[in-house]
């Protein structure tokens, strides 16, 4: 058995390679989650992985101590429960790494989840609150016009809860929010393509540089996820009762 689990953990390293790769190449299908297969030939794997590597680096300046962007773990020891509280489903528009549409996130380890306005969301992880905004009207239009959360954590990561409510962020900047604790309303606010929703994800850097996201499921839902162990676009996740 444990030879098998050893196994099993190479193949998610590898399939982690391959999942960074999709990102910083052509992406997934619109609309579709990425399907990368775990048997690629290992020669080719290399190749990409030292790609990746040169065009992940940060910015000068940027986060020196950065935190691995690892695979997805089992999402039984996700640091990370979904954003919204026990009890509540949403479905997952639009999962990581699509691209070919306004507002994909053809390189962002990011999650959006259809959610009404005024719907609560929860920090998915205790920390800091570094940066909020909440003056952008509810529009659904508009580049660099959402309402957001940040919130640092203990290891460096943040987490960027965005498109909030006008108005509708309950923390402050400096604050520390538990996990699982309210820190505002969805809402529609910048660019959601006018579909109120939560885009949810986290990064290794702190400012954010996009291609610097961490590879996040949720210990809360235990799925349905795709190969790699990410979360599936048009399928429902409903958050149940989590211990700390
Ligand atoms: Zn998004």
């Amino acid at each position: 058995m444990r030879a098998a689990a050893a196994v099993q953990r190479a193949a998610v390293r590898s399939a982690a390679v391959a999942l960074l790769a999709a990102c910083a190449g052509e992406g997934g299908a619109p609309g579709s989650p990425v399907s990368v297969s775990t048997t690629t030939a290992p020669a080719t794997a290399t190749t990409t992985a030292a790609t990746t590597a040169t065009t992940l680096e940060p910015p000068p300046g940027k986060n020196p101590g950065l935190p691995e962007a690892g695979p997805f773990r089992g999402p039984a020891v996700s640091d990370y429960i979904l954003p919204y509280p026990v009890g509540e489903a949403y479905y997952l528009m639009q999962s990581y790494c699509v691209s070919g549409r306004p507002g994909a996130h053809s390189d962002q380890l990011a999650y959006d989840f259809y959610m009404p306005i005024g719907a609560e969301v929860v920090a998915a992880r205790g920390g800091w609150v570094v940066e909020m905004r909440e003056s952008h009207p509810d529009t659904g239009w508009g580049t660099a016009m959402e309402n957001y959360v940040y919130i640092e954590h203990a290891d460096g990561t943040v987490a960027f809860y965005a498109h909030l409510m006008q108005h509708g962020v309950d923390v402050e900047v400096g604050r520390w929010v538990d996990q699982g604790a309210r820190i505002g309303a969805g809402g529609n606010s910048g660019n959601t393509q006018n579909t109120p929703h939560l885009h949810f994800g986290v990064y290794r850097t702190w400012p954010q540089y996009e291609e610097m996201g961490v590879a996040v499921n949720f210990r809360n839902t235990p799925g349905p996820l795709d190969t790699l162990g990410g979360l599936l676009v048009n399928r429902l996740y409903e958050a149940l009762p989590w211990e700390g």
